[in-house]
């Protein structure tokens, strides 16, 4: 941490500030310049809030030098974290592509889709049986039985399946039926659930909030670290901006800078991103060039008839049309899918 003390800070304040930086535990460099002193303080923990040293009389600034997360950080581990469920690897070469409908709705639709996610080539089936929806008035998902349709029907195809977790009563349920908890953007500081889904066997994909700087993000992920599963991935889904004309911003930058400062799998989700069908694939295709280790896209045989998210659906056609398009991009940057 540097603490950058105000020109006209006296002898006596300067003295205070260091005797409190030394009181909190640090170890201190001072450099006093003609007009600017400015203090190194060694050794700062990862929860200190900084705010403390920035009330301090005659004290102008104070910048953290490291992270506030250490287990997800680059610094704690350097190699990329791979995790393995059966033969699927995500974080390593292969870009894994999850697929599937917003909600499963009945046991035709969730077979139907699976059997287009597996001729494509692609990984894990997604489907929501727990949906947590801006209005209490829309449909909320087909609970346990939906989760049974949905293990049944990724079975049948050889996929593994990844669902959405709302709430910690959930997680013994949900854990009995899916390969990876999805923690979604609404619920991304629900401290909780996050810490709960520490103790759990399964791995855990959680999506950018909506209102979410990478560092918050990245706290998140370091609280189901920090509980002891190492298996978390992360996923950009778009952040709430001034932009109307698409549902979220998809902020892309996100993918290198996590990976930059992290060893954890980034997933790229372009349907919530952007919430149209047509802006999709273009978006799939760019995150794909961006680096992400995994891609998350809805996909639905009757749009017009899904309960919910229809408008951002690929058609089965559409997709298995962007799975190659998909796969030349990967060439390109020595990866495969
Ligand atoms: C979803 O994946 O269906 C979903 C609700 O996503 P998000 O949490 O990103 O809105
Ligand atoms: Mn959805």
């Amino acid at each position: 941490m540097v603490v950058i003390l105000k020109n006209n800070a006296t002898d006596e304040q300067i003295k205070d500030v260091i005797k409190h930086l030394e009181d909190y535990g640090f170890q201190i460099h001072e450099s006093r310049g003609v007009q600017k002193t400015i203090l190194g303080a060694i050794g700062v923990k990862p929860g200190f809030d900084v705010r403390k040293v920035k009330i301090l009389d005659g004290v102008s600034d104070v910048y953290r030098v490291t992270a506030p997360y250490k287990l997800a950080s680059r610094n704690f581990k350097e190699d990329n974290t791979i995790i393995k469920i059966n033969d699927v690897e995500i974080g390593g070469d292969e870009i894994i592509l999850m697929a599937g409908p917003c909600s499963i709705e009945s046991e035709d639709q969730i077979f139907r889709l699976a059997k287009v996610v597996a001729e494509s080539g692609s990984k894990i089936l997604r489907g929501g049986a727990f949906k947590p929806r801006t209005s209490p008035y829309s449909f909320q998902g087909m609970g346990e039985e939906g989760l049974r349709l949905m293990r049944n029907a990724a079975d049948e195809y050889g996929l593994l399946m990844i669902t959405e977790v709302m709430q910690i009563d959930q997680i013994p349920l949900i854990e009995k039926y899916t390969d990876i908890f999805q923690v979604g953007a609404r619920n991304m500081q629900n401290f909780s659930l996050l810490r709960e889904l520490g103790n759990a066997e399964k791995a855990v994909m959680i999506k950018r909030g909506l209102a979410a700087k990478i560092e918050d993000w990245l706290m998140a992920a370091e609280y189901i670290l920090a509980g002891g599963n190492a298996n978390v991935m992360l996923c950009e889904r778009g952040i709430r901006t001034f932009e109307t004309y698409t549902r979220n911003t998809f902020d892309l930058s996100a993918i290198p800078v996590v990976h930059q400062r992290s060893h954890l799998p980034v997933v790229a989700d372009p349907s919530h991103a952007t919430g149209l069908r047509d802006q999709v694939a273009p978006m799939a295709r760019a995150a794909v060039a961006a680096g992400a280790d995994a891609l998350m896209i809805e996909i639905h045989d009757k749009p017009e008839e899904a309960l919910s998210d229809g408008p951002q659906a690929l058609l089965p056609k559409e997709y298995m049309e962007l799975v190659q398009e998909m796969q030349m991009i990967a060439k390109a940057i020595k990866r495969t899918i």
